[in-house]
């Protein structure tokens, strides 16, 4: 009897822990997002960019803004790296490089990081971009680590972004 009710509890307890993995992955999909990136979501919503939590549409990126169609796209799997607010940020930052002129160019934010920081962000574009995109690639690596990102790039969608109600 002892054993049949062990056997009872431990089934029950995997049971628990399989639908508590079920939902968490659901959650994954649903991408509850935190109160700050769904304010985000929405001015980039309202600057007229689609933010599609996908697997971008070129190889081996975890984000990607294309300008003309105003799309982003963050890869579920960044939520398992534990770098998708930051991936999330880096793409909107390259839409809120597009406000005020509808092509990639520097806000030009004042953004303070850390030695170590700067000099892994510098190897990063010598290693992966071409010399031209340094300038806006540089931006959106910096501000990743910047405490109050979100507040500022939806500043300047706001301010800068053709906003549509
Ligand atoms: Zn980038």
């Amino acid at each position: 009897m002892t054993s049949i009710k062990g056997l009872i509890i431990t089934t029950m307890i995997t049971l628990t822990l399989v639908l508590s993995g079920f939902t968490k992955s659901k959650a994954a999909e649903d991408l509850a997002l935190a109160d700050d990136l769904s304010e985000l979501k929405k001015s980039l919503a309202k600057a007229g960019f689609k933010v599609k939590f996908e697997k971008p549409p070129m190889q081996g990126a975890y984000g990607l803004v294309n300008i003309k169609k105003k799309t982003i796209w963050i890869a579920p799997i960044t939520h398992e790296m534990g770098i998708f607010r930051a991936t999330f940020i880096h793409e909107a930052v390259h839409a809120a490089q597009t406000c005020r002129t509808g092509k990639l160019q520097p806000i030009g934010w004042k953004l303070d990081v850390d030695d170590a920081v700067r000099l892994a962000i510098e190897s990063i574009l010598y290693r992966k971009y071409t010399s031209e995109k340094f300038d806006i690639e540089r931006e959106a690596f910096l501000m990743q680590g910047q405490p109050n990102a979100v507040t500022e790039i939806n500043k300047e969608l706001i301010d800068n972004c053709n906003i549509q109600d």
